[in-house]
């Protein structure tokens, strides 16, 4: 009786999703239904789409896109947790990954991500910080926006500096943390304290292909709901957005109505040659974006 039941409420979860998403015209990443591995990925995309789409076709609330990108966060770090290791060490325990609790070299890298991740974190830190730890979060992401803006493209890829939200190994937004942040998985924890230092031009970590796939995947399924929905979902450099997601109270409000609110944190300029280091070094493994 449960069973059937609860059946029955899947299918209409999944009957309502799938009319939102025609009524948006949604249309599948074609090219990853035409890949030899479409059976496997395939189901994992349409599980991404159908979370992210989800609290739009049910339109309950105000904060929808909110509630959308933290379904997207969560379902990566849940997928994350069981994928299996295809990398150096799949034999050895956590299949050979160096990272570990404590550990927060990765937390000095450069991080781009897009305007729903920090709307949302934004609304996160505001809820969960008193005004005082607030207001000295503000002095370090205006501290940290005014040095990265003053940096050439070559040297902002290459800087070096601790992310303001990480309070002694601690990451204050851990919750609603970028989806770069979520998907270090390095095989080399030495290669990590090398890149702390030297930033993305020098630094080669080996990661697992595997994770990066999964990662690829999930952010796919959240672009193209992004691009049906038509939102602005342009690469932002992490830190400056985020201090205009906490400075302007109404940026959530201009961002859904079209406005360009994050216009200074987009970098053009940096993301062409963050594209061309990459192909250079012919490597995806240091990826603290989501180019
Ligand atoms: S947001 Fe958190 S996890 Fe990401 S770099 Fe900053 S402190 Fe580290």
């Amino acid at each position: 009786m449960g069973r059937t039941s609860n059946s029955k409420d899947n299918a209409r979860r999944v009957k309502r999703i799938f009319q939102f998403l025609q009524s948006v015209d949604f249309v599948p990443s074609s090219d990853l239904e035409a890949r030899s591995d479409a059976d496997v990925i395939m189901p994992i995309y349409f599980e991404a789409v159908m979370l992210f789409a989800e609290p739009f076709a049910d339109d309950k609330s105000d904060n929808v896109l909110r509630t959308a990108i933290h379904a997207n966060l969560i379902q990566l770090d849940q997928l994350l947790q069981v994928v299996p290791s295809s990398g150096p060490g799949k034999t050895q325990s956590k299949g050979g990954i160096a990272c570990s609790k404590g550990c927060h070299f990765c937390c000095s890298i450069r991080v781009t991500t897009t305007a729903p991740v920090v709307l949302a974190l934004a609304s996160y830190l505001r809820k969960k910080h008193s005004a005082d730890v607030m207001n000295s979060l503000m002095t370090r992401l205006e501290a940290y926006s005014q040095a990265s803006s003053r940096l050439s493209p070559v040297d902002l890829l290459s800087s070096s500096r601790m992310c303001p939200l990480n309070q002694e190994g601690v990451c204050m937004g851990y919750e609603y943390r970028p989806h770069g942040c979520r998907t270090h998985h390095s095989f080399d924890v030495s290669a990590c304290e090398q890149a702390s230092k030297s930033g993305l031009v020098d630094a080669v970590i080996p990661q697992d292909p595997t994770r990066y796939e999964v990662q690829s995947i999930i952010l796919r399924a959240y672009s193209d709901c992004m691009k049906c929905l038509a939102f602005d979902n342009r690469e932002l450099e992490f830190i400056p957005a985020l201090l205009i997601a906490l400075s302007d109270t109404d940026a959530e409000q201009k961002y859904s109505e079209g406005e360009p609110v994050f216009e200074s944190a987009h970098r053009e300029d940096v993301l062409i040659l963050q594209k061309q280091e990459m192909h250079r070094l012919g490597m995806i493994q240091l990826r603290h974006s989501q180019s």
